[in-house]
């Protein structure tokens, strides 16, 4: 490991990503990472959206189903719905169990709902009483009179990898836009202006300025208009990454989770 460190101090000074938060809601995170490489970038990315574990059904039981849908498609949308909430549990491949069952790495679920009636994602009622839908209204079918739901569930932890159900959101990232406008070639900035979809210039006097550089997603469509006058580039070790999560987990889980996830696999490496 002391080898790798130093090869990455030595190429780009020093190796500790820094972040600046520019946005931030519930379930989103727009940020500037800086001091990274694009392979660093694109692991994060990678480990955020695949590796990072989350809980959804894997397993659904019918003992009644009389709706219009066949079993496997309700299971399917069953397993799609996101899942917040739980905690402590760890992934079957890695549980004391081999991967048989447990307490430790599962959690069962009980749904029984009689027409006419619209069964919902909050029908779904787990025995760990901490785990609950996301969006409880989701519909999973609907019932006419006398018609029938009844199952029990399993869900268990997975990765995004394995299958999107149990991906924890999404993770995207751009290159950091730098932007130069060579003034005196520039005979119509409001028309530089009009044409940039994402907003980035305004006009101050007859001068074009870069107002938004941030909200530029490098489309170039200035670059081509201009012939060159404007050159959009972008600045070495730095990203524009933003994170959206599905519910399950808070962006900063996400990110957190997936640091020490690449942490740990990096750490899996031996270099002689
Ligand atoms: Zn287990």
């Amino acid at each position: 490991m002391e080898v790798a460190e130093k090869k990455v101090v030595e190429e780009v000074g020093e190796y500790k990503m820094a972040i600046k938060i520019l946005k931030k809601s519930d379930n989103k995170v727009k940020f500037v990472l800086s001091k990274a490489t694009p392979e660093l970038a694109n692991a994060l990315r990678r480990a955020i959206s695949f590796e990072v574990p989350v809980l959804a059904i894997e397993d659904v039981y019918f003992t009644k189903n009389s709706s219009a849908l066949y079993d496997e498609i309700v299971a399917h949308r069953v397993g799609l719905i996101p899942l917040k909430g739980a905690k402590g549990y760890t992934l079957p491949d890695e549980c004391k169990c081999k991967g048989k069952g447990c307490a430790r790495c599962q959690t069962k679920a009980k749904l029984k709902v009689k027409g006419p009636a619209t069964v919902l994602a909050k029908d779904l009622k787990f025995k760990d009483k901490s785990v609950k839908p996301v969006y409880p209204d989701m519909p999973i079918v609907k019932l006419l009179k006398n018609q029938e739901l009844e199952f029990e569930a399993t869900a268990t932890l997975g990765k995004g990898k394995e299958h999107s159900k149990w991906s924890s959101g999404l993770a995207f990232y751009q290159r950091y836009p730098s932007i130069y406008i060579g003034q005196k070639d520039i005979k119509t900035p409001e028309k530089i202006v009009k044409l940039c979809p994402r907003n980035v210039y305004k006009t101050s006097g007859d001068r074009l300025v870069a107002e938004n550089i941030l909200d530029c997603n490098l489309c170039m469509a200035c670059v081509d208009e201009t012939k060159g006058t404007i050159n959009v580039g972008s600045e070495e070790g730095k990203f524009i990454f933003t994170i959206e999560s599905w519910g399950q987990l808070s962006p900063k889980a996400m990110l957190t989770n997936a640091s020490k996830i690449l942490k740990k696999q990096i750490n899996g490496l031996k270099i002689r």
